[in-house]
């Protein structure tokens, strides 16, 4: 049995959603979705509303996903025109700088205003509706401003993250055939430089980016940067004396908003698509229901716009709610380990949206750095991109939010444009490690290999039996692979890739990627569970599970383990380490290797990739596949010079 944490009845009084409404309205949203979906599209402004909401086919050889599809609206009027009347003197961003003394504020008018100017001179410059446009920008204001210029005139953006390399960018804009693309000079983070400009002068050697005619570039650090002429544009100056006035394109519900590449846990990186109407209404709902949105609530999400998370929750749906945002341009450790309570302090957030990756390292300092900061501000957190152990589950409640937060573990990809599994703060009793129920709308089944449904409590594959309107469309320019990946494995049903638990209260417990799952002597093993009995020991900062060969069981564990700050690996805690898992799951998920990590390879959005792992544990380190989206290539070499099976 695990842990519960029932909802403060002080909280759910004042909630957007409680426990009867929550059961009321996901039993409508599913008995009726167009009836539901057509009422939650309300909350949005339409040039002309839809009256066709749904029509959706998940059959392969008719696959199609349309929802609103005879609406008419503009994205980035939703984000700024309509909130003008009322929030037009309200905060819209808070920029903070990676420097602590550096930020500064943008009003609903004045980023009303700047998003006019920049969409003229994306006009200006020759880009018009379905036009692609890359965005390679740090997390400075100037990267919302480029989207919903994008937005405002119909151009599709694809943001590609600041920390990726000319070679990934350059395969990006191969991919979406830019026309123009926006960047700064450099970028800062933890007090290091990054040449942005100059990473986009070499991604513009490779083959297939001649599409690109003109690099407007960003002036961020002051650094210098080579220029060439007439191909690069200041921003800045194209800027002067735009009209701040720009009409918004009315755009088709389905017209694509945006394409953004997956994080490349698992393999080639997708390039998902995403169109507006849906998204919109979907990205907005979830937002102000799982954030439980006040007018006065000071929100702070601390993803990069490179990731989906950065689209959804620090642009499209904040804005189109009319709430205050923190973009953050730093890093947890920089200056020092205090940094987020610090920001959290500064500017009184209320809503606090993380990854368990940086949990994680802020958890490996102890409790000091977060106790000497006062946090009274907050109101609830979340997290999102990885299951979290319940052990950092319980510290980010515990010593992060002092017991008052709760904590919104939301489940999602993405594929799926918003949260599909969260809880709502007013509604959901909480479970440490549970990512709990499904949003409105949402059907999620296990299922098993050959593709039958389980009931009751249960462990499987995750599908979603029916569509939401925050779903992808098709992968950019190949929609035979989004029919593949997706629709194939388990017919009429989305595939997730991700394994789950459904417990006795049908609350859904993510177990990792289906690819991950070891088999044990006929026992299906998930990564998350051994890698939360290993994180249990106080010692343990993070740990990774894969298979590896073994001559009996057919498959055994190996576990890489990364220790606390100061801490040293020993064959006594080794001994202590398998114990642990031993006792918490039992025998069976007993690791038949231990290595000693000092850090483990991760996605640039701080994913583990254990596919990775696993090609070093099964002793195949030169069968590494895709390493493009690794942060930081250094780690690898470590492990696979220290491997155990060789
Ligand atoms: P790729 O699809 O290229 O392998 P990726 O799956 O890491 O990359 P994302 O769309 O960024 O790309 O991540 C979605 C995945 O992240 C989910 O499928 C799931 O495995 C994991 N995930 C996200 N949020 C949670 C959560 N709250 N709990 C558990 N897992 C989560
Ligand atoms: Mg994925």
């Amino acid at each position: 049995m695990s842990e519960i944490h029932p909802v403060d009845p002080a909280f759910a009084e004042k909630a957007r959603v409680r426990k009867d409404d929550y059961q009321r309205m996901y039993a409508e949203s599913v008995q009726d979705p167009d009836g539901f979906w057509k009422s939650m599209s309300e909350r949005l402004d339409w040039v002309t509303p839809p009256t066709k909401i749904k029509n959706v086919s998940y059959d392969p050889a008719d696959l199609h996903i349309r929802w609103y599809e005879d609406g008419v609206l503009n994205v980035a009027a939703n984000c700024l025109d309509r909130h003008l009347a009322k929030r037009g003197d309200k905060t819209a961003i808070i920029f903070e700088g990676d420097d602590p003394n550096e930020s500064r504020t943008l009003t609903y008018r004045q980023l009303h205003a700047e998003v006019c100017q920049f969409a003229n001179t994306l006009k200006n410059l020759g880009v018009a509706k379905g036009d692609r446009v890359v965005i390679y920008l740090p997390m400075i204001p100037e990267a919302a401003v480029a989207m919903l210029a994008c937005a405002r005139i119909g151009a599709i953006h694809s943001v590609v993250f600041g920390g990726f390399s000319p070679d990934s960018l350059a395969s990006r804009i191969a991919d979406s055939k830019a026309k123009l693309i926006v960047t700064a000079d450099e970028g800062c983070r933890g007090g290091k430089k990054i040449p942005l400009k100059a990473n986009v002068d070499e991604s513009l050697t490779r083959p297939n980016t001649n599409s690109v005619e003109t690099v407007v570039v960003v002036r961020r650090t002051g650094g210098a940067v080579h220029f060439q002429s007439p191909r690069d544009r200041w921003y800045h100056t194209l800027m002067e004396g735009q009209s701040t006035e720009c009409p918004a394109e009315p755009m088709n519900a389905e017209d694509p908003l945006f394409t953004l590449y997956t994080s490349g846990s698992t393999g080639q990186p997708k390039g998902v698509l995403h169109t507006s109407g849906g998204y919109l209404v979907y990205t907005s709902l979830t937002h102000e229901l799982t954030f439980d949105l006040r007018e006065d609530d000071i929100y702070w999400c601390t993803a990069d716009v490179g990731w989906i998370t950065g689209h959804s929750y620090v642009v499209y749906g904040p804005l189109a709610n009319g709430a205050t945002v923190v973009m953050f341009d730093g890093v947890p450790n920089y200056p020092d380990f205090s940094r987020f309570w610090q920001v959290v302090d500064k500017h009184k957030v209320t809503l606090f949206y993380t990854a368990p990756t940086a949990i994680r390292a802020l958890m490996r300092e102890g409790d000091e750095p977060v106790k000497k900061t006062s946090r009274k501000s907050l109101r609830i957190l979340g997290t999102v991109g990885e299951p979290i152990n319940p052990e950092a589950w319980n510290w980010y409640y515990r010593v992060v939010g002092e017991e008052r937060c709760p904590i919104m573990d939301t489940w999602w990809q993405t594929e799926t444009g918003g949260f599909l599994i969260t809880p709502l703060p007013g509604a959901t009793d909480l479970k440490p490690g549970s990512a709990t129920l499904p949003f409105f709308g949402i059907k999620p089944a296990i299922v098993d290999a050959e593709g039958k449904v389980q009931e009751g409590a249960c462990t499987g594959n995750l599908v979603i039996a029916d569509s939401w309107p925050g779903q992808m469309r098709t992968v950019y320019g190949d929609h035979q692979r989004f029919i593949d990946t997706y629709f194939k494995a388990y017919p009429g049903n989305y595939f997730t890739g991700d394994g789950a638990r459904r417990d006795e209260h049908g609350y859904y417990w993510i177990t990792g990627r289906v690819d991950d799952v070891i088999n044990v002597s006929g026992h299906r093993i998930g990564t998350a569970e051994v890698e939360s009995a290993l994180v249990a020991h106080p010692k343990v900062a993070e740990a990774a599970v894969v298979g590896c060969h073994h001559d009996i069981k057919g498959q055994g564990i190996y576990a890489f383990v990364t220790l606390n700050a100061g801490e040293e690996g020993s064959d006594e805690l080794k001994k202590e380490l398998i114990a642990g898992v031993r006792k918490e799951i039992g025998p069976i998920a007993a690791p038949d290797y231990l290595q000693w990590a000092p850090g483990l390879p991760k996605t640039r959005s701080g994913k583990i990739m254990r596919r990775i792992l696993r090609k070093i544990a099964e002793n195949a380190p030169d069968q590494l596949g895709d390493v493009s989206t690794l942060a930081d290539p250094g780690v690898v070499k470590n492990l696979v010079e220290e491997r155990l099976i060789k």
